[in-house]
C-alpha cells in the first residue's frame, strides 16, 4: 500500500524524530500526535490505515486507548513499549493490537512490521484461499496442506491452529487468544496444550523443527507465523 496514511502517537521527542525520518523516508504519509486525547482525534478525523501507538503517554493508558479505537476503527494498530512492559504487550494484543515493536528497535523491523500492517489490509480484502510461505503451501478452501508439493496429514486442532496463524500472518499471536480460538474459551490459560501442538505442526511442517524459519516462538507473548 504505497501512501499509506500513518498515524503515530509518541511523546518522546528521539522517538518522534526517529520515526518521522523513517516513516517518511519511505513514502508513506504521517499525522503526528502526542497526547492519547489527540491521538484518538486524530485517528477519528483522518481514518488513517496503521496507527503506531506508544503505550506510556502522558494523559492516558496506551491500553486503554486501544480499547476506545477497537469500538470504530478498523486501521491496524502497532503497539510501541519499552522491554518491562511485558505484561502489558499482552493485554494491547487481547485488547485489539495487531502487533507490537520493542524499544529499542531498528528501521528495517518497523519497515517490516508496517508492510505487514498494509498487506493485511489488503489480503483481507481479497479473500485469497491458497496461501504460502517457504515450502508450505496451504489451500484453505479444501483445508490441504504442501510441503514441496507433498500433501501433509494434519489433525483438526492441528490445523485450526495453523489456519488461526495463518489468519495473523506476520503478526504476533498471543497464547491465550490462539487458546480461545482452537480449544475455546475455557482453555485461555492452558498453554502447554500450544507447547505440545506446536511442536508437532513443527515436525510436520518445518525442515529443522528445532530452528523453525516460519512457526516461530514470541518469548512470554505467543508465536508468530513468519513472512520469509
Ligand atoms: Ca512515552
Amino acid at each position: 500500500m504505497e501512501n499509506g496514511l500513518i498515524l503515530l502517537v509518541e511523546d518522546e521527542a528521539q522517538m518522534l524524530r526517529f520515526l518521522r525520518i523513517t516513516i517518511k523516508g519511505h513514502g508513506y504519509r504521517l499525522i503526528e500526535a502526542e497526547t492519547a486525547k489527540d491521538g484518538l482525534m486524530q485517528a477519528a478525523m483522518r481514518n488513517p490505515d496503521a496507527i503506531l501507538l506508544d503505550l506510556g503517554l502522558p494523559d492516558m493508558d496506551g491500553i486503554e486507548v486501544i480499547k476506545q479505537l477497537r469500538g470504530w476503527s478498523d486501521a491496524s494498530v502497532i503497539v510501541i513499549s519499552a522491554r518491562e512492559q511485558e505484561e502489558d504487550k499482552i493485554k494491547a494484543l487481547d485488547m485489539g493490537a495487531d502487533d507490537y515493536l520493542t524499544k529499542p528497535f531498528s528501521a528495517g523491523e518497523l519497515l517490516a512490521r508496517i508492510r505487514v500492517a498494509f498487506r493485511h489490509k489488503a489480503t483481507a480484502a481479497q479473500g485469497q484461499h491458497i496461501f504460502t510461505v517457504y515450502d508450505m503451501k496451504v489451500d484453505l478452501s479444501t483445508r490441504q496442506v504442501y510441503i514441496k508439493d507433498e500433501e501433509i496429514h494434519l489433525t483438526p486442532i492441528e490445523y485450526n491452529l495453523l489456519t488461526v496463524l495463518i489468519k495473523n500472518a506476520g503478526k504476533v499471536v498471543t497464547h491465550s487468544h490462539l487458546l480461545k480460538e482452537v480449544w475455546g474459551v475455557n482453555y485461555a490459560n492452558q498453554t502447554q496444550y500450544l507447547r505440545v501442538y506446536m511442536a508437532q505442526l513443527r515436525r510436520k511442517l518445518e525442515s529443522n523443527p528445532a530452528r523453525p524459519k516460519f512457526l516461530v516462538n514470541e518469548p512470554a507473548i505467543g508465536y508468530r507465523l513468519k513472512l520469509t
